[in-house]
């Protein structure tokens, strides 16, 4: 502003306008320079706030309290849990009460919104109940040995993480991985031909951000990843919050069906908004509004023609309606 008033009184004092036009522009050019520099210190400012509080994050130190330590099978119990997240006016998770038995098969299913990834976050430890007591093994989340637990599960939720290192390293997370393991993995879950195809084979880094020659992955075969991931850990418990919600519901009932064949040791975790999905479960939850509403096998829920009923056949409409129009 000064430097324009200040040229607007050289032009009333006899600039040549010629000169006023030479002047205008320089000072045009240098505001929008500096305007370009500020916003590009804010930018850096904020990442740099956000990979601050990911330090931090990451250098969390973990709680070693009791239990868990040698156990490889887990049985997890809520015990009258209620979640609120703070600032938040009720309760997300009220009063629910369940056990997950060592190797158990059980799903959770309900609309979105219903609580199923925050049930998730309080059975992985992640979160703490308001009120009541999540048990593993009888120990409460709070006073658990969190390394040792977090070491025996597997958790893959719905945007899938995935980094720009090699196959390998994303599948054992480390850059010290069994070699054997990870083919073991890669040949279960279906992805090692693709990967036998490749030129560097398991080095092989994913997406083109490192290296050109970086394979670029498809939604099922990501997913084809994810569960191998999921092999080569070896957990205890296996959390599947919708990893599948991006393929169609037909492709979804397939992945589950292959974590349920495959993971026969672990107790794992099936969570859906889709009930066809998760009807080979020993067991089912349907959750509404935060709770348990309905408990049973795919056939005593159908058979009891509640809210689980009436939803598997709004669902199965609209996904034939679906098919017919496709
Ligand atoms: P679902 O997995 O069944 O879709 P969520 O557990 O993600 O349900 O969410 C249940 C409810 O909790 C939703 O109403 C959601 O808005 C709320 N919620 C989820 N995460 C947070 C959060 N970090 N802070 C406040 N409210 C949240």
């Amino acid at each position: 502003m000064v430097c324009y008033l200040y040229l607007i009184v050289q032009l009333s004092q006899g600039m040549q306008i010629s000169e006023f036009v030479f002047f205008l522009g320089v000072i045009g050019g240098f505001s929008g320079w500096l305007g370009m520099v500020s916003k590009n210190l804010v930018a850096v400012k904020r990442d740099s706030d956000m990979i601050c509080d990911f330090r931090e994050y990451l250098e969390l130190e973990t709680e070693d309290g009791g239990g868990c330590d040698t156990a490889d099978s887990l049985e997890i119990v809520f015990d009258h849990v209620s979640y609120r997240y703070s600032g938040a006016k009720e309760d997300t998770i009220k009063d629910v009460s369940f056990r997950l038995a060592p190797g158990e098969k059980l799903a959770l299913v309900g609309v979105n919104g219903a609580g199923k990834s925050t049930i998730v976050k309080l059975m992985s430890g992640m979160y703490l109940p308001t009120s009541g007591t999540v048990y593993v093994n009888h120990v409460s989340t709070g006073e658990l040995n969190q390394k040792a637990y977090f070491a025996k599960q597997a958790a893959i939720f719905q945007e899938p993480f995935q980094t720009s290192y090699s196959i390998a390293e994303n599948i054992a997370f480390t850059e010290q991985y069994d070699k054997k393991r990870v083919w073991k993995a890669l040949e279960a879950a279906g992805l090692a031909e693709k990967v036998r195809g490749l030129e560097e084979k398991e080095n092989t880094c994913l997406g083109k951000d490192i290296k050109k020659n970086g394979v670029q992955l498809s939604g099922g075969e990501l997913q084809k990843l994810l569960l191998a991931r999921v092999l080569y850990r070896d957990a205890s418990l296996v959390m599947l919050d919708e990893p599948t919600a991006a393929l169609d519901a037909l492709a979804e009932t397939g992945i589950y069906e292959s974590y349920h064949t495959l993971l026969k040791k672990p107790a794992v975790l099936f969570i859906s908004h889709r009930l066809a999905s998760t009807r080979f479960c020993d067991r089912i939850l349907m959750l509404e509004d935060g709770k348990i509403i309905e408990e049973g096998t795919h056939g005593q829920l159908m058979e009891q023609r509640g809210r689980y009923y009436e939803l598997f056949q709004v669902q199965s409409r609209y996904y034939s309606e679906r098919k017919v129009k496709d």
